[in-house]
């Protein structure tokens, strides 16, 4: 549709971004758009509409500046899930492979109210590692994990075949 071809528009490849070889999607310029903006939050928040979210979880960092407008969309609150380390309280952490090293992602331990119905939201899918992650933690929090909604989903990365049980919903597929 005319959305999503705007949205298209304003997502740009960086080459050789952050290691030789990587195309990077930089979404910086949709931010800067006051169109594609209203177009994307709106996008990531339709398909859950009648969902009843309890919380909007964005993975940070990108996932905080679509996150948080989302869960407004979505009569929700948001929840930040963080790179280990930053978050104040007490916490759950969750570790996972990248293709060198791992890394780990925290949440606060009493920021879902056990039983709640919670959307993940982020930019970008690639291999699905940080929203595996991201499944498993909130799940250890006792939320109920009703999808996952994202900007752009780098199918070749075959980061959907990572979240077989998850509702996934990406705005654009390439
Ligand atoms: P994954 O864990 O699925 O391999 O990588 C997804 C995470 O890395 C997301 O949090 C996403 O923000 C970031 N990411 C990976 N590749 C890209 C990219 O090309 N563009 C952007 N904007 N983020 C990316």
């Amino acid at each position: 549709t005319d959305l999503i071809a705007l949205i298209d528009r304003h997502v740009r490849d960086i080459p050789d971004y952050p290691q030789p070889g990587v195309v990077f999607k930089d979404i910086t310029p949709l931010l800067g758009d006051h169109a594609a903006l209203t177009a994307t939050v709106r996008g990531l928040a339709d398909p859950f509409r009648d969902e009843r979210i309890d919380y909007v979880v964005g993975l940070e960092a990108r996932g905080f500046i679509f996150g948080t407008p989302v869960a407004l969309e979505l009569g929700a609150g948001f929840v930040p899930l963080r790179k280990a380390g930053k978050l104040p309280a007490r916490t759950l952490s969750q570790s996972y492979d990248l293709e060198y090293g791992t890394a780990t992602v925290e949440i606060h331990a009493d920021a879902i109210t056990p039983g709640s119905r919670v959307l993940i939201v982020d930019d970008v899918l690639a291999t699905g590692g940080t929203g595996h992650a991201a499944v498993e933690l909130v799940r250890r929090a006792g939320g109920n994990v009703v999808g996952l909604s994202v900007l752009m989903e780098l199918g070749f990365l075959k980061g959907r075949e990572r979240l077989p049980d998850v509702e996934l919903r990406a705005l654009i597929a390439l």
